[in-house]
């Protein structure tokens, strides 16, 4: 099967998993290139998104380096109508063949702009999971083999698990 040029992976990497790393070995078979959106860019210092776009740049990139592939990580910010953000998307990122998702909202926006969306398998999502690692690290508990090692280091390097903690323990809401 021919190769298409350029895809785009979008999420939000609160934290990069080894599902990610699943879908990228998939992934990087189909495609010459690979874009990765880094989605609400704008979020950080929260128990649900506790890095910053410059921190999930870093893991992602390193998280890459075990990938012999082109890549691009452009961070992406949210906009409040979701009927806007398919162009917003692709005024940020480089031109794209297809997009690849298991998010079903993601899935249908792009569909209905007339991208070429492929559905990426879930693997072991009890597991490798965003919102199962971060309750982990809530928790104190271990996470660190649900993620590549050297994003283990990244989150390490920033101390993310006493960051979590520590914003899930503040009183007020911003
Ligand atoms: P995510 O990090 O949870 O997941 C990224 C991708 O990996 C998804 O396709 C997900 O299905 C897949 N994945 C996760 N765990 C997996 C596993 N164990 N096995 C296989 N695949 C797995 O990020 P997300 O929530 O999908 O990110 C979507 C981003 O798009 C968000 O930042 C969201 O805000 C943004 N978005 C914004 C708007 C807007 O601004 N209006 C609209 C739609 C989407």
């Amino acid at each position: 099967m021919k190769k298409l040029h350029r895809g785009l992976y979008i999420g939000r990497f609160q934290p990069y998993h080894l599902g990610h790393s699943k879908v990228l070995e998939v992934i990087v078979g189909e495609i010459n290139e690979v874009i990765i959106g880094i989605g609400s860019a704008q979020e950080s210092y929260h128990q649900n998104n506790p890095f910053t776009a410059g921190e999930r740049v870093l893991m992602v990139s390193k998280a890459l380096e075990e990938f012999d592939i082109k890549s691009y990580i452009i961070p992406i910010e949210d906009v409040h109508c979701n009927s806007l953000w398919v162009s917003r998307v692709t005024s940020m990122v480089p031109p794209f063949d297809v997009v690849y998702s298991n998010n079903s909202l993601v899935v249908e926006l792009f569909r209905d702009s007339d991208v070429k969306v492929v559905k990426t398998p879930l693997f072991n999502r009890m597991m490798y999971s965003g919102s199962m690692i971060r309750e982990l690290m809530l928790a104190g508990k271990e996470w660190r083999h649900l993620v590549p090692d050297s994003v283990a280091g990244v989150i390490d390097d920033i101390d993310g698990t006493g960051r979590i903690q520590r914003v899930a323990g503040s009183d007020k809401e911003f």
